[in-house]
């Protein structure tokens, strides 16, 4: 309750000041129409002359002027005639020029009585002050947009997590196992903090998590936090790249301060190889940044030991970080958070399936099998997703059917029935499907099809889903070579069977050359290049390796390129039959399941 006051009585001040600052601004638009249009409006009213500027030095000639009365600095003068009463009102186009002619008129023997007075102080003051207000306006206008930037990032660091408590706990977070293990000691840090100085120990400063996005960083950061039972502060490193100057910094420094206010405390920094990229000696943009980088390490250097504030950081790009990040007292942890595996996505699912209704044929252990290389939040929004189809379905739970579509549409996009394929693209992409799964059937080291569509889906044409049940940490060289072999066998079809080729094949074609790259340059699996790594942070740093260490890589690249390309050829030569049938098979059906698929080879 009392957050949630809190938390509308800073959205009231920021209505407020908002409100502030319209007002303002148009202030400002009026003031500035009133000076564009003053002089006009002076003309045309009382500063009318009554006696036109020619007229005036006829009579100072003629003599008919009493008295003259003039105001220093302004060309309105006041004339008096000897035969009226009234003064009558002058302008002169020149003030100078007129007092170098009543000069000369003085000097030539005419009586000019002229009477200069100087302008009343308090009129001074005023038009001085009026002169200033727009100053002013825009001054106070600057002034109140930095306050409503503070405002803002109040709202994020102090504002929505106010209480900066959470209720997520290691309960919450399934499948990593070890990393919990060891956050469990950073959790004991955190509630005993004493325990640990009076033995001398150093608290831990900075952990980072390194790990692909939704592969629950940002929860087991919460879970921390909500394990010890101290407040979770967080930002994200994207959003300290600002467009004022200094900004950045000044963000950092704050997030900080709050941080030391409330400690012990976790502070979590999402993207931080937004603001802790490689540093430059780079302008604009990029020194903003540097800025930003050089107060966070500021700050992390700045704890005084009884601040009992961990920072976590995660990052999906650790070969990015600037180096100055990893030193000692600063992110000097780090934690790889990997896709779940089998036992994980299971442990996953079963964590998002706990407020659903399942079919009871449903075993959550099937769907881990199939969803390898996952990560956690993909696996939630299957989940999601099934329970999305299975309402538009009016199905009373979420069925086996439903679930296997949510993976479909979570992994290769959603079904495209709209898009009319013509009947010659239709010929293409079923050879082309058919090519990798014969393919792949034929090569030892490939798992097989799981179900061949040539149903559109996102961007791809049509697809050729394989069975995954087996977690791997380590890939071959041969499994590599022949991964290589059916990835060619959709292009390598379209060769043999139509003898034509189709653009369908370059998504394939990119994964492969990929996978032959890293072959040679991550693997070291290259004979003529031989185990090393050839991954370096800049391309000059390649020529160690010798001049032509580039044309080496690229002529291996392609020679295993072409090979694979030959096997895929020949395997399907050596099955043009039942290429064809399951060609044709596909054109009539348009998906194929695998037990389908195994009755082309009884
Ligand atoms: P990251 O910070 O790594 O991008 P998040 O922590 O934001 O990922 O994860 C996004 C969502 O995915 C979480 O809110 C949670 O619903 C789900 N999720 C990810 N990993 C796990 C996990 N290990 N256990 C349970 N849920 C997970
Ligand atoms: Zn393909």
């Amino acid at each position: 309750m009392q957050e949630n006051d809190k938390e509308k009585k800073r959205l009231q001040k920021q209505r407020i000041l908002v409100g502030i600052a319209i007002v303002l601004a148009l202030a400002l638009a009026i003031m500035m129409w009133l000076i564009i249009n003053k002089p006009k409006v002076e003309n045309e009213e009382e500063n009318k002359p009554e006696i036109a500027y020619t007229e005036l030095i006829k009579m100072l000639d003629d003599g008919t002027i009493e008295k003259i009365e003039m105001t220093t600095g302004s060309p309105n003068l006041k004339v008096k005639l000897v035969d009226e009463e009234k003064e009558k009102k002058a302008i002169v186009p020149s003030i100078q020029a007129f007092m170098e002619l009543v000069q000369n008129k003085v000097e030539s023997g005419v009586e000019i009585n002229l009477e200069q007075k100087e302008p009343p102080v308090i009129k001074t003051i005023f038009s001085t002050f009026m002169s200033l207000i727009p100053t002013l306006l825009i001054v106070a206008l600057f002034i109140m947009l930095f306050k409503m930037q503070g405002l803002g990032e109040k709202g994020k660091v102090y504002g929505v997590d106010e209480s900066n408590k959470t209720d997520v706990t290691f309960d919450d977070v399934a499948g990593l196992d070890e990393e919990k293990n060891e956050m469990l000691e950073i959790v004991d840090f955190l509630k005993n903090p004493e325990k640990y100085k009076k033995m001398g120990a150093k608290i831990p400063r900075g952990i980072l998590l390194f790990g692909k996005p939704g592969t629950g960083k940002t929860l087991i950061a919460k879970a921390i936090a909500g394990e010890a039972s101290v407040p979770f502060i967080s930002m994200s490193g994207s959003e300290f790249i600002e467009m004022f100057a200094g900004l950045g910094a000044s963000r950092v420094r704050k997030l900080f301060e709050k941080a030391k206010k409330i400690s012990p405390c976790i502070v979590f920094i999402d993207e931080i190889d937004a603001i802790g990229e490689r540093r430059t000696n780079g302008v604009g943009a990029e020194t903003e940044n540097n800025q930003t980088l050089n107060q966070l390490l500021v700050e992390m250097d700045g704890f005084e030991s009884d601040e009992t504030v961990i920072v976590l950081a995660a990052t999906n790009r650790p070969e990015m970080l600037d180096k100055a990040l990893l030193r000692p007292g600063r992110f000097d942890r780090q934690i790889t958070i990997a896709p779940p595996d089998l036992k994980g996505r299971e442990a996953i699912l079963k964590i998002h399936a706990a407020n659903k209704k399942f079919a009871e044929d449903i075993d959550m252990a099937d769907i881990a099998g199939d969803t390898a290389g996952f990560t956690g939040a993909e696996l939630a929004n299957v989940l999601n997703e099934s329970a999305i189809i299975a309402t538009r379905h009016k199905h009373e739970v979420i069925t086996k059917q439903d679930l296997e579509d949510a993976v479909k549409k979570v992994t290769v996009g959603i079904e495209k029935h709209s898009r009319v394929m013509s009947d010659k693209d239709k010929r293409l992409t079923a050879y082309h499907e058919a090519g990798h799964a014969i393919v792949s059937k034929y090569l030892g080291t490939q798992t097989d099809v799981k179900e061949i569509s040539i149903i559109p889906r996102g961007v791809a044409g049509g697809y050729t889903m394989y069975k995954t049940n087996e977690d791997k940490y380590y890939i071959s060289k041969t499994e590599m070579e022949e991964k290589l072999v059916a990835l060619l066998g959709g292009r390598a079809a379209e060769k043999v069977a139509l003898d034509d080729i189709s653009t369908g094949a370059s998504n394939d074609l990119e994964v492969a050359t990929g996978i032959a790259k890293d072959m040679i340059t991550i693997y070291g699996m290259n004979d003529r290049l031989g185990p090393i790594s050839l991954k370096v942070d800049e391309p000059y740093e390649l020529q160690i390796f010798g001049e032509d260490i580039g044309d080496a890589v690229g002529e291996e690249i392609r020679k295993l390129i072409d090979t694979a390309y030959e096997r895929a050829q020949t395997i399907l030569i050596n099955n043009m039959e039942t290429l064809h049938l399951v060609a044709q098979r596909l054109m009539e059906k348009e998906i194929i399941s695998a037990e389908e698929f195994e009755e082309f080879f009884r």
